[in-house]
């Protein structure tokens, strides 16, 4: 456990022409490795995916698509491209994949540009219920340039309400309804969502940046069969490179492309590009398939240890990697149990709950993910340590020292990137 870490590829050389930055990629790994990160967007990609990040694959220009560029010599880096189509396509079973949007924000601009023209109506989940802000936002080209309407989750159950989803979609008939979010813990039902759209003639996004790894190794249900277009990110639950995607039907193929080139984006990063093909490879192996039970398992071990201290778990649980935590009972503010938690080194966000009663800053919630503890090899019984760990830091600000401690133990047991992988 005492062999140096693993800080990236060639750090050897970086520390020697770059001390500055070379002790940024230190300091971050110490303060990773010192602690527990249950920032349910984020994951720990492999070595393997690191190693094709930082490639001369960077320098290369390559606007268009593999066989048709803009520019020549790329039938060396064609190859990438295609061996990250080809496993994507494998991996979700889609007719059409575009590997090349910088992000998720991008690749939903790019759906919004491919199927509608500003000033349309779209249809979908509110931020405070779970949404994304690529889905309306104000702040975001979406609810600037689009007319958005909004539905949410049922007080009741916290569920998404299908019957509101549907009477809105009847009363506004939207050019398309998004559904996939990025704090709703449960299983979306998109056979519903295909009828609502087929009904008032709508296209169907499906927006699955947080849930395309649970999607790939099978433990939530696909969207490909039901969705027009389905935009992910490759760095969240799928552990890849930071990046987005869009699948489509076979149809909708070359409106995709030309809206995510030319129209939003410019040459892509060959070297994300190559690096998502190493991801794809990965995720097509079994053992992700292993991987992301162990992610849900995780996340409902933890959401129940985090209910047995009184918090309570949105919608009674979860069917995914995240769990969203009501801490009124509590008495503390997510915005507190967010700062404690951090000075206890556990790393996870204040989120509002549906109908909060608190501002976005204070909210009364907080989101915990579970891909990253469980790349780390943590298992149930390490959630319930985490929960508990959880609980103190929220709950007795004064034991702070002692929990960190304890959480640096655990963090360093389950190195993120040892020497010897
Ligand atoms: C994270 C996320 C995005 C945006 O991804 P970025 O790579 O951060 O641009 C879009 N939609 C949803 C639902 C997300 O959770």
């Amino acid at each position: 456990m005492d062999a140096e870490p693993y800080y990236g590829p060639d750090f050897g050389l970086l520390r020697g022409r770059d001390p500055e930055v070379a002790r940024v990629l230190v300091d971050e790994l110490d303060r990773l490795g010192d602690g527990v990160q249950l920032i349910a967007s984020e994951n720990f990609a492999s070595p393997a995916v690191l190693a094709a990040l930082g490639s001369t694959l960077t320098n290369k220009y390559a606007e268009g698509y593999p066989g048709r560029r803009y520019y020549p010599g790329c039938e060396v880096v064609d190859r990438a491209e295609r061996l990250a189509v080809d496993r994507a396509r494998r991996l979700f079973g889609a007719q059409h994949v575009n590997v090349q949007p910088y992000s998720g924000a991008t690749a939903n601009l790019a759906a919004y540009a491919a199927l509608l023209q500003p000033g349309d109506t779209v249809l979908a989940m509110a931020l405070p219920h779970g949404g994304h802000l690529t889905h309306g936002s104000r702040l975001n080209f979406s609810g600037r340039w689009f007319d958005v309407v909004s539905y949410g989750v049922r007080r009741d159950t916290e569920l998404i309400d299908y019957d509101e989803v549907r009477e809105l979609a009847l009363r506004h008939q939207p050019k398309m309804i998004i559904c996939g979010a990025t704090s709703y813990p449960r299983e979306i039902d998109f056979a519903a969502f295909r009828g609502i759209a087929d009904e008032v003639g709508a296209w169907l996004l499906a927006d699955v940046a947080h849930t395309a790894g649970l999607m790939a190794g099978g433990v939530l249900p696909s969207a490909v069969p039901y969705a027009d277009v389905v935009t992910f990110t490759t760095h969240k639950g799928l552990r890849g490179p930071r990046g987005g995607g869009v699948m489509c039907t076979r149809e909708l193929a070359p409106r995709i492309d030309r809206a995510v080139f030319p129209f939003v984006q410019g040459g892509p990063l060959m070297h994300v590009v190559a690096a998502k093909a190493v991801a794809f490879g990965e995720a097509l192996r079994p053992s992700f398939g292993e991987y992301a039970r162990r992610v849900a398992e995780n996340a409902r071990v933890l959401a129940d240890a985090l209910a047995a201290e009184g918090m309570r778990p949105v919608s009674g649980g979860t069917d995914s990697h995240l769990a969203l935590m009501d801490l009124r009972e509590t008495g503390v503010s997510g915005a507190v149990a967010e700062r404690r938690c951090a000075a206890a080194g556990i790393t996870l966000n204040r989120n509002m709950i549906p109908y909060d009663p608190e501002p976005s800053a204070v909210t009364s919630g907080i989101r915990v993910g579970t891909p990253c503890v469980t790349t780390q090899g943590m298992g149930a019984e390490q959630m319930k340590e985490v929960a508990s760990l959880v609980a103190r830091a929220v709950r007795e600000p004064g034991a702070v020292t002692r929990v960190r401690r304890r959480v640096r133990e655990l963090a360093r047991a389950h190195q993120i990137y040892p020497r010897e992988l």
